[in-house]
């Protein structure tokens, strides 16, 4: 029997009851903020909100999914591989309303309890290839959230796969996106290969085995968990392509592509046999130029929101901490006091106490603060953040 098709949920009449579900991740508040120019002025405080910000076009389109399939199906068992997207306000909600989860792991017990009485949901990120067919040999009736540019790179890494290139990932070994798509970019046979970079001291090893510095053993053990099986670097490093993560830091996956690029030619006299495609996302892209554009002003401190686990959350975070004071937090909670904001540090992977800086105590003159957040952040969360800020610096109640 052939698989069982993924339903469409966003049908009209569903749709049209969702939007009441969703209406609650609006913000009256930024959406005057964003008609004022993107600055709200506070007594003593003005605030400056990025141009491109919060839940991009596949978040939104991946909540209505989980929305609309929660109405379609209710009273049967609705699953929801790993998270729909990566924030804790979305999900918790969704939790709320008897959404169960199966993990990432396939091995687990729950996907044997699975039969085709079942609703299971993809999420954005999409899913592995083998998982999929699990599910697909199970029964079940899928439901796919995954995000049309997360598929756009599925078909690049097949595309790879079929010429006989290599994919050179550069992506978190460990997100769910970048599992998926390496799991595409073994092709229709099973037989391509894959090999996963998460930073420039990776790819820097990489581009050192391509031009001959060769220590195979260190190599290998180096790259173990990031490859895939089968995977000789004497025979696939020889023709590489290039993909990333959708949500990666677009100027490190530029220094990537060069520094990959420079050792193929120092190794062949040519390029012939890189292959390269940017596959960061429209959406990350212009929260990432936003920031960029926003850090250019005088800003005492920067307020980056979204959840921890968030890719593209963390590289804005990344970016901002560069240059400024930067409080990465997942929701008003994390703002307890002046003395105390609870926020993410991106260099220690943990949670942090942090003070605001001195110049917020001092109030000697006209405090300027920059907000952005991550593309699957609603606005109800930021809303949120800028009344706790404005409550714990002693301006107006919002
Ligand atoms: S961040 Fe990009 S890839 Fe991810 S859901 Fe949004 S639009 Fe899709």
């Amino acid at each position: 029997m052939p698989p069982r098709k993924p339903v469409n949920v966003r049908r009209p009449e569903v749709l049209e009851q969702v939007s009441q579900d969703i209406a609650r991740y609006n913000s009256e508040l930024v959406e005057c903020i964003r008609a004022n120019g993107n600055q709200l002025e506070l007594p003593g405080m003005r605030l400056h909100l990025a141009e491109a910000f919060g839940f991009c076009d596949g978040v939104k389109r991946a909540i209505e999914i989980a929305y609309a399939t929660c109405r379609l199906f209710a009273g049967r068992r609705i699953w929801l591989i790993g998270e729909i997207i990566h924030n804790p306000e979305v999900n918790a909600r969704l939790d709320a309303l008897g959404l169960r989860h199966l993990p990432w792991r396939m091995e687990d017990a729950l996907y044997a309890g699975l039969t085709a009485e079942d609703v299971v949901i993809m999420p954005a990120f999409g899913v592995p290839v083998p998982m999929r067919r699990l599910l697909e040999e199970k029964g079940v009736q899928l439901v796919d959230s995954t995000c049309g540019n997360v598929i756009k790179v599925w078909q690049r890494v097949k595309n790879y796969a079929a010429a006989g290139v290599t994919s050179i990932i550069h992506g978190k070994a460990r997100h769910e996106e970048s599992q998926a798509t390496a799991s595409h970019s073994r092709g229709a046979d099973n037989c391509g290969h894959f090999l996963m970079v998460y930073d420039e001291q990776e790819a820097r090893m990489v581009a050192d085995y391509i031009s001959g510095k060769r220590d195979r053993a260190a190599f290998m053990e180096h790259f173990a968990d990031c490859c895939s099986p089968g995977f000789d670097p004497e025979l696939h490093l020889q023709r590489i392509g290039i993909a990333n993560q959708t949500t990666m830091l677009k100027e490190e996956t530029a220094r990537i592509q060069s520094m990959l690029r420079s050792a193929i030619i120092q190794r062949d006299g040519s390029d012939a046999s890189f292959h390269v495609f940017d596959t960061i996302c429209g959406a990350t892209q212009d929260r990432q130029n936003a920031l960029f554009t926003l850090l250019e002003k005088p800003l005492d401190a920067m307020f980056v929101i979204g959840g921890y686990n968030s890719s593209n959350t963390t590289h804005l975070a990344h970016i901002a901490s560069r240059k400024i004071p930067t409080f990465f937090v997942s929701s008003a909670d994390c703002l307890h006091s002046v003395e105390d904001i609870r926020c993410f540090d991106v260099q220690r992977k943990c949670e942090v106490v942090q003070p605001l800086p001195e110049v917020f105590r001092r109030r000697e003159r006209e405090i300027q603060v920059g907000i952005t957040a991550g593309a699957s952040c609603p606005a109800n969360v930021i809303e949120e953040v800028v009344c706790r800020l404005a409550e714990l610096c002693g301006c107006a109640e919002l």
